[in-house]
């Protein structure tokens, strides 16, 4: 096919193929061990596989309502209730996404317009710049404070204008594995208290937190909640990354305007998944025991690593732990991660892809939601890295 004989301009001139897929080429292409992109390596329950069949086999294979169906609006209504002691309407407040990342761009384009600034906390997760400027908004970046990556809040009001529409978080946090705490959901209520800032909370890593921690959920406090997108996904909590599926709870009134978006993007999720999570989400269980089960990965991955040159980072959520190398070379982070892959055997992300401008804190963000063997053969080739 020849190209496209005229000129394109780009909406997104800065973006091109995500880090993510890079990294995974590069370590198919030298067989290396991939701890770069965020996807566990071993299977979801057979249970929950075997429901999808049972739905598809009794003919639930054609569109789903476009809010998702019902039973599993009810189920997350119910869980959210004993969580966060909230409740939605899942006629009103509750739709179901493909994908924490389409509900993400969902909400961004339902109310952004032209000019309106949304504050974002770096380094962070690599969708929501895009989503801002396609709706024409203007991203106002907010550095995380080395060395626990916790809110600036003194810089995040510095950046607060009456233009200021929207602030995003993330807890627990891609790739920093920080989570925020009581003390910085009052700063967020004080900061939007009185203003018509909406809130984005990026909470697909909800039940990935450690040492008996908290997950500090918007939901938890109602003046946050009431002006709040909340975004979850299911493939984080049930190893399900390929299924895309998640959901987007807000008030009524945000959730129409949502709502009005999602159905000319999408229209509506999976009809199968949903019905297999309906039923799947009635074991409480699967979700209250995920901190332990992930827990166990992390301790076993840092454990394993002792001894290297690598040092840690806190990692207190999500499924990454970041390693600072700067023991080992000078080499900037995207070139070190690339020589990793190809003499080392293990594939990481660097973390200067979460900035818009270039940093260089020398550190490499590796996901352990692998396999204790897959966790062991990376280790032992990390140990040898001097
Ligand atoms: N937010 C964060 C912080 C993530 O890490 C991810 C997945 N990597 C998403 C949103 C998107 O979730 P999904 O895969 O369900 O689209």
């Amino acid at each position: 096919m020849p190209v496209y004989p005229r000129a394109v301009k780009s909406k997104l001139p800065k973006a091109g193929t995500t880090i993510f897929t890079i990294m995974s080429a590069l370590a198919n292409e030298h067989k290396a061990i991939n701890l770069s992109q965020g996807f566990p390596n071993f299977e979801t329950s057979a249970e929950l596989i075997s429901l999808v069949n049972q739905f598809m086999k009794k003919g639930m294979n054609q569109y789903a309502p476009m809010q998702g169906i019902l039973p599993l609006r009810e189920v997350i209504a119910e869980k959210m209730e004993t969580l966060y002691g909230i409740k939605y309407n899942p006629d009103t407040e509750i739709t179901i996404t493909s994908g924490g990342t389409q509900a993400i761009y969902t909400a961004i384009a339902a109310v952004i317009r032209e000019g309106d600034e949304v504050i974002v906390m770096e380094p962070a997760y690599d969708c929501y710049t895009p989503a801002i400027e396609l709706s024409g908004g203007i991203p106002v970046f907010v550095k995380l404070k080395a060395p626990d990556y916790t809110i600036d809040w003194e810089a995040v009001k510095k950046m607060v204008t009456n233009r200021t529409k929207m602030i995003m978080i993330n807890t627990p946090h891609n790739p920093t594995g920080a989570v925020m705490t009581a003390s910085d959901m009052k700063e967020l209520e004080k900061i939007t208290s009185g203003t018509d800032i909406l809130v984005l909370s990026d909470e697909v890593y909800e039940h990935i937190i450690f040492d008996g921690v908290r997950h500090e959920s918007v939901c938890l406090y109602p003046k946050l909640a009431e002006r709040s997108f909340v975004i979850f996904s299911f493939g984080k909590t049930y190893h399900t990354t390929g299924w895309k599926t998640g959901y987007c709870l807000a008030p009524a009134n945000l959730t129409a305007e949502f709502r009005k978006v999602h159905q000319f993007l999408v229209f509506c999720a999976n009809t199968p998944i949903q019905y297999a999570l309906a039923e799947y989400m009635k074991k409480k269980e699967e979700y209250t025991e995920l901190p332990g089960f992930y827990q166990k990965k992390r301790d076993r991955f840092i454990n394993l690593i002792k001894g290297s040159k690598f040092k840690l980072k806190p990692a207190a959520g999500s499924y990454f732990q970041l390693l600072d190398y700067s023991d080992i070379t000078k080499e900037k982070d995207t070139e070190f991660a690339i020589r990793m892959t190809k003499e080392a055997g293990v594939a990481s992300i660097p973390v200067s892809v979460f900035y818009h401008e270039s940093s260089d804190d020398k550190l490499l963000r590796f996901c352990f939601a692998k396999t204790d063997e897959t966790l062991e053969q990376a280790a032992e080739r990390l140990l040898k890295i001097y």
